[in-house]
């Protein structure tokens, strides 16, 4: 059944508070839930209700005191409906559910033998009967109940008021004062061990801080602590944002649909996104934890004290949210790089999502099933746009804005209109325009050509957003490009007559032109910053784009130019219009610039000196071949790999540590060292192996250990089959890191490694019914391995995966399957095959997969 927009409607009652008794024994946990209704005021009067109930075993239900019986009442396809309510009403509910049995982990389940909840966005309805909707903001009492010895901790949101014991079991209750929506309901039982620290917030206030693991991951929650600390003190300096609770804990689970959860007062994490150690985690994972804890953590603000009216509204929460977590790591880290990274992970993703099948408005219009729309539209394009609106309004009245927003709809659940009303409000500018945004999907093209006329320099601007599914038409958008004039040495030139070298221009027609009183000859650096989440097209010519990429002082521009350069060699050799040794050494004296200056920001240089993945190669093809597209992309980097061998071999020799240190500049000498590696070995250098196997043997951290790792498999190096074997007996018994080996062989590139896939598949630690296991293969695999996906055995054994993942758990089946949206540019006897598989799936597939499936079959 569609959900939409336009039908939203208040609920007919609140629930102002609930109270909640959670019984957990083997084999059935009993919900006890006692329900104050009020009639709705902002609703039409009604005497109905409904309540929602997924998989419920009910026991009785009872109203004011009275016992229902079952004519009184309607229980069928997940909605419970009582009529003839009092304008005030007492609902108690007796239920039980069925955890240990839980694949899909949405609701009440067991991981590693610890109940654990994930509510958000529709997981409460599994727990007992509720108005799931966030809009019904509550207060929630919570007694947990459980065995004392298997289950010492029992924790749930807010502060404990009330413990007890009954023989063999006892029991805790938790009460959390600050209403909220029932998604962000959390429990959990289990033997945990706990790092615990003390923040004192800007007004005095001591805040217990406690993060929770396995015993044996005690010692890799140090990071998580100090990223939690690091985001507290930042969101009181830049937003005014102090926490609230007295307690605030963070879980970490090992089986996790998504990254993680702000349940209030008490996250759930994925282990993978909160556990951390140097001889474990790689760099990458240290800053994903980083991020991920703090974006958490800010959802205190951005999300549970003002939550959303609708699923609808969910990047009011998460765009919102994701824009405060990357400004957050800019702060923390490299500004430069961040940006450049989170750039790329949308133009890379994002976009990809938004020209495809799978297309939504921000804001989306409908839905069948709200998990297939935790997407990165609205978490990625959501955060842009709030990005832009920064940017617009400038730091100081944004500043402004979301006071006022944060101050005028404390507890309450709102829109996104009403985010940018404040932003409107607060600087006096009409966001009517700007709203688009939110209800247009698809990505913008912006296409600007240049003109040097007597008066001065032209820029003209034409923007056009092709139809995306459901969406034919598209209007212009306010499109804020911050750009300036490079002159021959790649100085900025004054734009006008006060001097200013750097200028936003607003684009908000189809078409428009700008004039400079400039005369020299100038290469544009446009849309610096990123500052608009569009498609910039702009006829370069090659010196311009090596003059970007050596001058530019903006990091995201330097970047793009080098993107076009690879990009455009690869095309070459796509259709087989030049050579990969021509194309390489055109490439060779910008690339030289590049790690002659490598020293001011090692991670910035391995930004610049990285291809595009071959799937974004593959994007610019169509009919796609992959197999072309695979070709291209590996004879470009051999053929790098071997045109600056020189350099990358003094590169993995001349930057390597001697000891071990975690800062960004270490982390940056290691990513770039990696980077080298892998191009030393691409290009067939004898010394490739030996070198990766030392560094394999005696790694600082796991960043190295992995990096020697992937280029011994990836390029079939002597020494491969070895370091394998070595590495799972090393680390047979640490999940996160076992997710990595088999994520390693899963992405190796070529054809012959679905049949490696196949082999993992069945390897005994292979486990079906853990969302980070199954990722590392078969996400690995149809996510950035299209040479070995895209052939008939790959595309088989996929559709044979989902239909078996989809049966344990939905959510996760789905998301994979969104993998294959690319069906539809796929040349016509791969596309036939293809079709055919995901069809054989769609018989049997879920609801979640099958929305997911549907819209790919059906997309173009
Ligand atoms: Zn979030």
């Amino acid at each position: 059944t569609t959900t939409r927009l336009k039908d939203y409607l208040p609920p007919a009652y609140l629930v102002d508070s609930v109270t909640l008794d959670v019984d957990i024994h083997d084999g059935v946990t009993t919900v006890t839930s006692e329900l104050a209704l009020r009639r709705n005021p902002a609703a039409a009067v009604s005497d109905a209700m409904m309540f929602n109930g997924e998989g419920l075993t009910l026991r009785s239900l009872a109203l004011d005191g009275k016992v229902l019986d079952e004519n009184s009442y309607r229980y069928e396809d997940g909605e419970l409906v009582l009529s003839g309510l009092p304008e005030k009403a007492t609902l108690v509910s007796v239920v039980d559910i069925d955890p240990e049995n839980n694949t899909a982990l949405e609701g009440l389940y067991v991981s590693n033998g610890m109940y654990c909840t994930q509510c958000e966005a529709q997981g409460f309805r599994h727990i007992t009967f509720f108005p799931d909707r966030p809009d019904v903001m509550s207060s929630f009492r919570t007694t947990v109940r459980a065995d004392k010895k298997r289950y010492p901790l029992l924790l749930s949101n807010g502060n404990p008021v009330a413990q007890g014991e009954e023989g063999e079991r006892h029991w805790v209750t938790w009460e959390d004062p600050f209403p909220k929506p029932c998604y962000l309901f959390a429990l959990v039982a289990g033997d945990l061990a706990c790092l615990e620290d003390v923040f004192v917030t800007c007004s005095g206030r001591e805040v217990a801080l406690r993060l929770y693991a396995e015993h044996r991951d005690l010692d890799k929650l140090d990071h998580a602590m100090a990223s939690l600390k690091n985001a507290m003190r930042w969101d009181e300096h830049t937003y005014g944002c102090e926490y609230d609770l007295d307690i605030y804990m963070i879980v970490a689970v090992s089986h996790f649909n998504m990254g993680a959860m702000e349940n209030k007062g008490l996250n759930i994490f994925n282990t993978a996104c909160v556990l951390a150690h140097p001889a474990t985690t790689t760099d990458a994972g240290f800053q994903r934890v980083e991020s991920v804890v703090a974006h958490e953590y800010f959802h205190n603000w951005s999300g549970n004290r003002v939550t959303c009216r609708d699923w609808f509204q969910l990047s009011l929460k998460e765009g919102f949210t994701v824009f405060r977590d990357q400004m957050f790591s800019a702060d923390m880290n490299s500004a430069a790089v961040k940006r450049v990274e989170d750039v790329d992970f949308l133009v890379n993703h994002q976009f990809p999502e938004d020209q495809g099948p799978m297309a939504h408005a921000v804001r989306p219009e409908e839905f069948e099933k709200i998990d297939n729309f935790y997407t990165l539209t609205i978490y990625e394009k959501g955060a842009e746009i709030v990005r832009m609106q920064y940017h617009l309004l400038g730091a100081e009245q944004f500043r402004k804005a979301t006071d006022l927003y944060f101050a005028r709809f404390d507890g309450q659940a709102v829109t996104c209109d009403d985010f940018v009303d404040c932003m409107q409000e607060v600087s006096g500018t009409d966001m009517g325009q700007f709203r688009r945004w939110y209800s247009q999907a698809g990505t913008p093209v912006l296409s600007v050509v240049d003109q040097v006329a007597p008066e001065g320099y032209r820029l003209t601007f034409r923007q056009h957003t092709p139809p995306t599914p459901g969406q034919a038409e598209k209007l212009p958008l306010v499109i804020p490009v911050r750009m300036a004039l490079l002159d021959a040495q790649g100085e900025p030139v004054p734009l006008d007559e006060e001097g200013r070298r750097e200028q936003v221009l607003i684009i908000d027609q189809q078409e428009q032109t700008f004039h400079f009183p400039v005369s020299e000859s100038v290469t544009p650096s446009l849309l610096r910053g990123f500052s608009a989440p569009v498609v910039l097209e702009f006829d370069y010519r090659k010196d311009q784009l090596a003059a970007l990429l050596s001058h530019d002082s903006d990091g995201y521009c330097r970047w793009s130019a080098a993107q076009r350069l690879y990009f455009a060699a690869m095309d070459r050799l796509v259709k087989g219009q030049s050579s990969p040794d021509l194309e390489a050494a055109a490439l060779q004296p910008a690339l030289e610039q590049v790690i002659d200056r490598a020293g001011e920001d090692f991670a910035q240089a391995a930004l610049l000196l990285m291809l595009p993945s071959e799937v974004a190669l593959g994007d610019r093809h169509s009919p796609l071949d992959p197999a072309a597209v695979h070709e291209a992309h590996q004879q470009l980097k051999q053929a790098i790999g071997r045109a600056l061998q020189a350099h990358w071999l003094s590169l993995s020799e001349n930057l390597l540590a001697t000891e071990l240190q975690m800062d960004g500049v270490a982390m940056g000498r290691r990513q770039l060292r990696n980077l080298a590696l892998d191009y030393l070995a691409a290009g067939g250098h004898p010394e490739a192996a030996r070198i990766a196997v030392e560094l394999f043997e005696l790694p600082l951290c796991m960043s190295e250990e992995l990096g020697a790792l992937r280029t011994l498999v990836h390029h079939g190096l002597s020494g491969a089959e070895q370091a394998l074997a070595q590495f799972a007996q090393r680390w047979k018994d640490e999940a996160l890191v076992m997710d990595q080996w088999f994520s390693v062989q899963a992405s190796a590139p070529g054809e012959s490694t679905i049949d490696v896939v196949a082999e993992l598949l069945e390897h005994p630690a292979f486990d079906w019914k853990v969302p980070n296991r199954v990722r590392s293969v078969l996400g690995a695999l149809a996510g950035s391995n299209p040479s070995a996906f895209n052939t008939p055995k790959g595309y088989q054994l996929f559709a044979q995966a989902l239909g078996r993942v989809d049966a344990l758990n939905p959510q996760i089946a789905a998301r994979i399957a969104n993998a294959a949206a690319r069906l539809h540019r796929l040349e016509p006897g791969r596309q036939q095959l293809l079709r055919q598989q995901l069809q054989a799936v769609l018989e049997t597939a879920s609801a979640n997969l099958r929305e997911v499936l549907t819209r790919i079959l059906s997309g173009d």
